[in-house]
């Protein structure tokens, strides 16, 4: 029995370039290989949850213009519910320009466009899916009266809401308290908790910290030293997979739609914490957003490789 996932969240034409170094503020490097690839947070979330088999409906803005119908496009042909992905008349669609170099390690720019006109009012029409849905998955790149609003609804009649509180930003104690699972990572679990966050044991006091902020759960990633889990007050650390990183853009949201994927499917919060760093440490192995996820076939095949080479 799968339960229903809605993704509330942003849709971006990512602009992506590899370089030598990310540049410093004033400075011009001659980049390397340029493409395009739809991203933003939500959409690759939602990306994420079709590829490895979730039922999903996306609830996104888009401009009227010619990344906004081709992300459409693309959302459909991924096997995702697009009936909520609106077409604003003011803003164009958002962009993303991304830098990535030589280690893999990347720096983005976002212009939100029609992301910043997501509204509560937007939103009416889609409230009866949210509350047949088991699960809303929702990030911080739309208006956080809009992820406030529809956390509050989704807490209400009993989904189970899970926050990637990305990009970094504080939380009002309101919406902390409808939040079933947080998955922040190093930086944002520092701007949540007041905590540097350095290594695993910091990774641990902070997601104490939020736990004792009003959220049932914490997953604090930390990229290639895992994940610290603190489930109801007990802490748990989930290591990640050793692989060969080229791009980590859009781990994170991977992670979290793979996260979202194994508890709808009746996994515990640390068997699917593992499904999710599986899903993660794969995507870091290639290229781009959406072009990085992983599918559910290829997920096995994949996955069961890497524990291989732990194995040895
Ligand atoms: P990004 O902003 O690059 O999308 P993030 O900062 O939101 O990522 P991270 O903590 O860097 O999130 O990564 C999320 C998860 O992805 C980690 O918990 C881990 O499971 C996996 N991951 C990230 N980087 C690596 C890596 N180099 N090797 C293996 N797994 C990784």
């Amino acid at each position: 029995d799968i339960k229903k996932i809605v993704v509330v969240g942003s849709t971006n034409m990512d602009m992506v370039v590899k370089t030598s170094h990310i540049p410093v503020p004033g400075e011009t490097v001659l980049g390397g290989s340029f493409f395009m690839n739809p991203g933003g947070k939500g959409a690759n979330q939602a990306v994420t949850v079709a590829r490895l088999g979730g039922d999903v409906h996306f609830i996104s803005k888009v401009g009227n213009d010619v990344f906004g119908k081709q992300s459409s496009q693309l959302f459909e042909e991924e096997g995702i519910n697009t009936f909520y992905v609106l077409s604003d008349d003011e803003l164009p669609s958002g962009v993303a320009l991304i830098t990535v170099d030589e280690a893999g390690e990347n720096s983005i720019v976002v212009a939100s466009g029609a992301n910043g006109n997501l509204y509560p009012d937007d939103l009416k029409d889609a409230l009866s899916i949210i509350a047949g849905a088991g699960f809303l998955l929702m990030q911080l790149e739309i208006p956080m009266d809009t992820v406030r609003f529809v956390a509050d609804y989704a807490a209400s009649k009993g989904v189970s809401v899970i926050l990637n509180p990305a990009p970094a930003n504080t939380l009002s104690p309101g919406l902390l308290n409808c939040i079933d699972i947080i998955t922040p990572n190093k930086k944002e679990a520092e701007m949540l908790s007041g905590i540097k966050v350095t290594n695993i044991e910091s990774a641990k006091k902070a997601a104490k910290a939020i736990y004792g902020m009003g959220v049932k759960n914490v997953v604090v990633t930390m990229g290639p030293l895992g994940a610290v889990i603190c489930q109801e007050g007990k802490i748990l650390v989930i290591p990640a997979q050793k692989v060969e990183a080229v791009d980590t853009t859009a781990a994170g949201d991977v992670f979290n739609g793979a996260l979202a994927v194994a508890l709808s499917e009746g996994k515990t919060f640390p068997e699917a914490v593992q499904f999710a760093s599986m899903a993660a440490a794969i995507s870091v192995t290639r290229m781009g957003a959406q072009s990085s996820i992983p599918y559910r076939n290829e997920f096995i095949a994949v996955s069961s490789k890497i524990e291989g080479s732990i194995n040895e």
